[in-house]
């Protein structure tokens, strides 16, 4: 049956922000009275408790992800000659940061079953040029906080952390964002803590890192009209961080519900649903905040995952793919020199992958309609194999 009501949407911020409407109003208009747009006191209280609550030092708020990555890595030092090793399978932003830093990107495969960066591929491509390696805590689950830090100790390199999938994650003991040199969040609103637009962030424990990460979003100004680097205008803007810092008390619970909605997921597939679907493994227990819920199809399923995509559409629920081309077959990065068969882990992943519905608020119920039409599209498929 064809319906075009949308019972499960991919993602669903109406729940976050219907019971906090009044404090957005409110919020909106406390800055708009102050007037302090850019740099403002709200961006300053902002990045004092988003750092706390990271457990860093400090916290330098940008206008995006991207510029994060960008700035923050130039903050550490890293520019022009210099190799940073980044896993292919990620949204693109991870590469475009360093190239922008004005560093190479080092292209690394993935695991197959975490999706997470192959730290032993990694060790392969180590050369004295190689200055950081950029891990990306995909889908919510961090990289191993001990193997990246043994990782970085042995071959001598910095540790920044992509972590724009995952604000508040954990594991060993760490919070994501807290392990290497710095890391960068971006607070694109679908992220686990979204702005009402975009926003970026960089974390460190490093004084001098947050002083230059200070000046370079702001033109590279060390005082006012004294510029002693190259800078860029790239600041969180206040209205945002204001926001921001409302909905940063929530985000525990909400990644709390995304959590549990990620055990139901599991839950499911482990014991009723076809043996063939595989969730991308959890190995972090409660500290993956599941930015996405991704599942694996097996071959004979991944060459029909469209139809799968639309049979779930039909039954009004939506899906989607992170991400179909790894970053080494973009056409954008051809002059970089990957082709096909680099990466067979990232490339195998990028034909299985099926990301489902996964947000703060969505119901068992919707849960089991998913996992039952997901069912439904598969077994229909391989019955008409047969
Ligand atoms: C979203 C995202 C970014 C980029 O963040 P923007 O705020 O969109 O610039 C970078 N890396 C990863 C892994 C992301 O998911």
């Amino acid at each position: 049956m064809k319906s075009s009501v949308v019972r499960v949407p991919f993602v669903d911020l109406s729940f976050q922000h219907q019971p906090i409407k009044d404090d957005i109003t409110q919020v909106l208009q406390s800055v708009v009275k102050r007037g302090d747009f850019v740099l403002g006191q709200a961006l300053a209280e902002f990045e004092t408790a988003f750092a706390k609550a990271c457990n860093v030092k400090y916290a330098v708020g940008v206008a995006s992800g991207t510029s994060a990555i960008a700035i923050g890595l130039q903050a550490c030092g890293i520019g022009k000659g210099d190799e940073v090793i980044v896993p292919a399978n990620t949204f693109i932003a991870s590469v475009i940061g360093i190239i922008q830093a004005g560093a190479t990107p080092i292209l690394v495969d993935c695991e197959l079953d975490t999706a997470l960066i192959d730290l032993t591929a990694a060790a392969k491509l180590v050369t004295p040029k190689t200055k950081a390696i950029l891990p990306v805590h995909l889908y919510g689950q961090m990289v191993s906080p001990q193997a990246l830090l043994d990782f970085a100790q042995t071959h001598n390199l910095i540790i920044f952390e992509d972590s724009a999938q995952a604000h508040l994650a954990t594991k060993e003991g760490y919070y994501a964002g807290s392990v290497g040199k710095a890391a960068a969040f971006s607070f694109y609103p679908s992220k686990n803590l979204g702005a009402l637009g975009n926003g970026g962030m960089i974390v460190t424990d490093d004084e001098a890192v947050a002083k230059k990460a200070r000046s370079l979003r702001n033109y590279g100004a060390s005082q006012k009209y004294l510029h002693v680097e190259l800078g860029t205008n790239s600041r969180l803007d206040t209205l945002q961080a204001a926001i921001l810092h409302l909905k940063l008390p929530y985000l525990p619970d909400w990644n709390q519900m995304r959590n549990q909605a990620g055990e139901m997921y599991d839950r499911y597939f482990r014991k009723l649903a076809h043996p063939e679907i595989k969730p991308i493994q959890n190995y972090s227990d409660r500290g993956h905040v599941y930015h996405l819920y991704v599942v694996r199809l097996p071959d004979s399923l991944a060459e029909r995952r469209e139809q799968i995509q639309t049979a779930l559409a039909d039954a009004g629920i939506q899906s989607g793919i992170h991400y179909p081309i790894p970053c080494h077959l973009q056409p954008a990065f051809k002059y970089l020199g990957y082709q096909s068969g680099d990466f067979a882990h990232a490339e195998t992943l990028s034909a299985q992958i099926l990301s489902l519905p996964i947000f703060p608020g969505i119901t068992k119920a919707q849960i089991e309609l998913v996992c039952q039409q997901l069912l439904e599209a598969v077994n229909i498929i391989i019955k008409e194999g047969d």
